[in-house]
């Protein structure tokens, strides 16, 4: 193992990070509140457009918890949530109580399959079961069939959450990510397009419904000279610090997009005679490519390139596994049609870092070519 370590997605700083976090000792805003929080939701806002309002948590999670919230799903309440995609998106449903009914995946963008949605929809309702809100994910980057999606939500009056953690800087159809749910989330996590550290954000079309997450995600405490509180609240903003590092990220993530683009353009360009598939993107779908991902033909071969890979201190890792097929998950509805279950057979994520050298990157297509 001599050589460098390449990671999947590293942290890739803009060098503008350490001015604003100076900004937040000079002034000694060390708080979860302060001119880089509010500097950070106004920029994200203005990058996002018109009518969206932005509140900066402390991680992507933390932004699912309070959106389920929002939506008022309660204890025993079902919500419908894509399966393949990371546990997160799920998890916070059965903080509320509430339980997970999961959907499968359509080929061409991997995300949830409008088509088993509303099977799952009408079945749910047969049994006497209104579903509450729906987890949308764009997987790895790539927008889901949001007309499609929205429709179904719209058609069924069921509150629409979109988990856009790793989708900052995609769009469909020019709108934004993030934008497409009555509520979106995003992850600024180390390993995301751009980065916090650790940090997250809701966005809503409501000024309204900002206030109500950040009040929920500071103790929730009424006005009043001493505490008063008429609800459970969370500890969920965003560090003023770490809000530093987000507005120098923020400046440069037109650059961080284009290049994770571009490696999965070299990647499915050196790699076209392979036999390895990408996931390319359908019309009026534009991915920012944060993992490039590839289809082996076989659950064995995905493996041997995986352990070659790690041998050369490369790292890379098989695609979701599906939270229909997760132990802690199993005892949830779920509607299945193969799609996620055969994509975590054979589909591995190749290092995609916005940070990954040239030199790196033939490393990992001669590996690649080998097979
Ligand atoms: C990263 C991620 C999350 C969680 O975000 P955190 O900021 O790490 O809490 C949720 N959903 C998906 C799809 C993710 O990739």
């Amino acid at each position: 193992m001599n050589k460098n370590k390449v990671w999947l997605s590293s942290p890739h700083m803009s060098g503008n990070e350490m001015k604003y976090i100076q900004q937040a000792f000079d002034t000694n805003w060390i708080a979860p509140i302060g001119p880089n929080v509010n500097e950070f939701e106004n920029t994200l806002q203005i990058y996002l457009g018109e009518n969206n309002h932005v509140a900066a948590l402390n991680s992507g999670t933390a932004a699912i918890h309070l959106a389920l919230m929002l939506a008022g799903v309660t204890q025993g309440d079902e919500v419908l949530c894509q399966s393949f995609t990371f546990s997160a998106s799920a998890n916070p449903i059965l903080y509320m109580g509430a339980k997970p009914v999961f959907i499968d995946s359509e080929r061409d963008t991997w995300n949830m399959c409008p088509k088993v949605l509303e099977t799952a929809i009408l079945d749910r309702l047969e049994k006497g079961k209104k579903p509450k809100a729906i987890v949308v994910v764009d997987s790895y980057g790539m927008p889901a069939k949001w007309d499609q999606i929205a429709e179904i939500a719209k058609k069924h009056n069921l509150f629409l959450i979109e988990d856009a953690a790793s989708a900052l800087g995609s769009n469909y159809k020019n709108q934004k990510c993030g934008t497409f749910g009555d509520i979106g989330i995003i992850s600024f996590n180390g390993n995301k397009i751009i980065t916090t550290s650790g940090g997250g954000a809701l966005v809503c079309n409501h000024a309204a419904i900002k206030e109500k997450a950040v009040f929920l995600a500071t103790q929730a405490r009424d006005t009043a000279p001493h505490y008063e509180h008429t609800h459970i609240g969370y500890n969920y903003r965003m560090s003023n610090v770490l809000a530093g590092i987000g507005r120098g990220q923020l400046e440069v993530l037109q650059d961080r997009v284009a290049a994770r683009r571009k490696i999965y353009a070299i990647y499915k360009n050196e790699l076209k005679h392979t036999g390895l598939q990408f996931l390319p993107e359908p019309e009026g779908h534009f991915s920012n490519r944060w993992l490039s991902c590839i289809l082996t033909e076989s659950f064995e071969i995905r493996e041997k390139i995986r352990i070659s890979l790690q041998k050369q201190n490369i790292e890379s890792r098989p695609l979701w596994k599906p939270m229909h097929m997760q132990p802690v998950f199993k005892e949830y509805a779920s509607y299945e049609n193969g799609v996620s279950e055969n994509l975590f057979k054979k589909g591995l994520c190749l290092p995609s870092g916005s940070n990954t050298t040239e030199n790196d990157l033939q490393r990992i297509i001669y590996l690649l070519k080998e097979f």
